[in-house]
Formats: structure tokens, sequence, C-alpha cells
């Protein structure tokens, strides 16, 4: 039987897309509903240093706790909340919750815990940012170094001259500032001097072929050098493997995230994993020199 291929598109495509609009409208409602009422959660991701195998920091990630459809991702929502606005809102309480949180973590022993939190360009934008961090570091009573503040490449390149007086601002109150998923975006190297940055977190893309592929390899290596000539430190992200690890050891990367050490997990499965001392094995850590 001959289709128009017109008819068949439609017939094909339509359900679909009222599918996606709808469970899109569904969960935009329901997201609203869910910032006042405890439906969103955070997990903690350690971060790990090579010189020494020990837990040295936490990547705080969203997790929505929906009624109906359990745990959702951050990149089901975090798009939507950015559209919405509701990031606003839901970014500040992300800051205030981590940083509650690892402020628990310091006074029961881990003194020098640092946390990274995650900002969006709606937030990075907003006019106030700046002051409210530094209420919020008030509030908590967390000293501005232990806050690591992770911006994108796209936010910063957006507008070049407008970023820097953001980032000084930021840089004013003393916390540390990163660049997340560096390598997928735009980012040109003489800009990446011009900003007052601390950290370069390799992304995950290079990271997982390592192994594998030679240019992953590669790419890797000359992001850390680069970053070591500039003065910037980095963590890589996504690290699953021995392979990885022992290889972002030998090119003298700082830190490592992923999950070969462990998964974000919520606070209470943080706790006994610091509560144990959980460590990095020795053979791949950094040699000393
Ligand atoms: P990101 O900031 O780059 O976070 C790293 C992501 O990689 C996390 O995904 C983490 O669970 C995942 N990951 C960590 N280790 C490994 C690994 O070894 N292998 C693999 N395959 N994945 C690993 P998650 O939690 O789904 O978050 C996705 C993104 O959502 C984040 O990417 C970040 O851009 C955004 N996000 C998360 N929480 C927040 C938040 O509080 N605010 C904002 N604005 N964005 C957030
Ligand atoms: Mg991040
Ligand atoms: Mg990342
Ligand atoms: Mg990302």
């Amino acid at each position: 039987r001959a289709h128009d291929s017109k008819t068949m598109r439609y017939e094909f495509y339509t359900p679909e897309l009222n599918r996606g609009a709808n469970e899109r409208f569904k969960l935009e409602s329901d997201l609203r509903r869910a910032v006042g009422q405890d439906e969103l959660v955070l997990h903690y991701q350690p971060q790990v240093d090579l010189r020494t195998g020990r837990v040295v920091g936490m990547e705080a990630l969203i997790r929505w706790q929906h009624p109906e459809f359990g745990l959702i991702p951050p990149g089901r929502f975090i798009a939507i909340a950015e559209e919405t606005g509701l990031i606003v809102p839901i970014g500040a309480w992300v800051l205030r919750t981590a940083c509650v949180q690892i402020r628990e973590w310091q006074r029961a022993g881990q003194s020098e815990l640092r946390i990274g939190i995650n900002l969006s360009a709606r937030q990075f934008e907003q006019h106030d940012l700046a002051s409210m961090i530094a209420a919020v570091l008030e509030e908590t009573g967390l000293e501005a170094r232990f806050l690591d503040l992770e911006l994108t490449e796209s936010m910063v390149m957006k507008d070049v001259e407008t970023a820097i007086g953001i980032l000084n601002d930021l840089k004013t109150l003393g916390v540390q500032l990163s660049i997340d998923d560096f390598g997928t975006g735009y980012s040109s190297l003489s800009y990446l001097k011009r900003f007052p940055i601390d950290v370069l977190k390799i992304d995950q893309s290079f990271v997982r072929g390592i192994a594998q592929h030679s240019n992953d390899a590669a790419i890797s290596g000359a992001i850390i050098s680069m970053a070591h000539s500039l003065g910037i430190r980095v963590i890589a992200e996504g690290v699953e493997t021995e392979e990885q690890c022992a290889y972002l050891s030998q090119k003298l990367c700082e830190e490592i995230q992923g999950y070969l050490f462990s998964e974000p997990l919520p606070a209470s499965e943080i706790e006994v994993l610091l509560r144990d001392g959980k460590q990095l094995p020795m053979h791949l850590l950094r040699q000393k020199q």
C-alpha cells in the first residue's frame, strides 16, 4: 500500500511530539511545586588528590525525587529550569544546602573539605550573584576558599569583558573558580589567560578515550600542561579505569573524579566513605620527585 511520505511522517511523528510536549509540560508544572516540597536532593561525588589518594573535595549534583517518575537526573530538568527561570531559586537552594552540608562534614573532622557547585548561565547573569554567595557563606560559616564555583566555557565566552568583571567580583570573595567540561566548548587560550580561573575540569569525553585513542590521551595531556603553564590546576572528570587514572597521574594531573573512585552518592553514603577513610591505591598516585 502506497503512502504519501508527508502523511506517514505526520502519522508517525504527531503522537511522539505530543507525548514529548505533554511530558515536558508536566515536568515544568511539577518542577514549580518540587522546589517548595523537598523533592530536590543533592548527591555528592568525591574528588581525589593524586598526590595523596585522599578525598579533598565533593561536587554537588542535583537530582529530583519525583513522586511518580522516581529519581530524575539533572539532564532531564536543568534545561527546563533554565528556560522557566526556576533555576534561580533552585540554584540558590543548591548553594545553601551544599554549603551547610560541607560545613557539617568539616566540623565532623574533614576540616579542609571543598565543595564544588555547578552554576547555570542564568545564575551567572544575575546581577546579585556575588552578594547572594557572600550572604550564604556568611550565614553558613563556610570559608570562601572551600567553595568552588563551576562555570562552562560558553558562559564565560558569551561576552568576555562582562564575564571577566563578574569573575573578578567572585574572586574578590575568595572563592575558587573552575571551568567545567573543558575542551567541549569554544574558548581561546588568549582569553583563558585573562580569566581569574583556578581549575580546569577536563571533560569526560576526552578522559574516556585515554587508553584506546591516542588523540584523547594527547588532548588530555596537552590540557594539563597548558593549564600548569598558566598556573591553573586540573581535575579530570569521568575517570572510570585504572589505566585512565595512571595516565593522568603520570601527566601530573592534580585530582580525579569518577566512577573509579566513587559515583555521586547521597550524603549518608558519603559519610560512610569518609568514616572508612577510603583512598585511592598507591600504585595510581603521582610519583614523588
Ligand atoms: P557536570 O557538572 O559535568 O557533572 C559531571 C557528570 O558526570 C555528573 O552527571 C556525574 O554523575 C557524571 N559522572 C561522574 N563520574 C562519571 C564517570 O566516571 N563516568 C560517567 N559516565 N559519568 C560520570 P549528572 O549528575 O547527571 O549531572 C549532569 C550535569 O547536570 C552536570 O554535569 C551539570 O552540568 C548539571 N548539573 C548537575 N547538578 C547541577 C546543579 O546543581 N545546578 C546546575 N546548574 N547544573 C547541574
Ligand atoms: Mg560540574
Ligand atoms: Mg563536567
Ligand atoms: Mg556537564
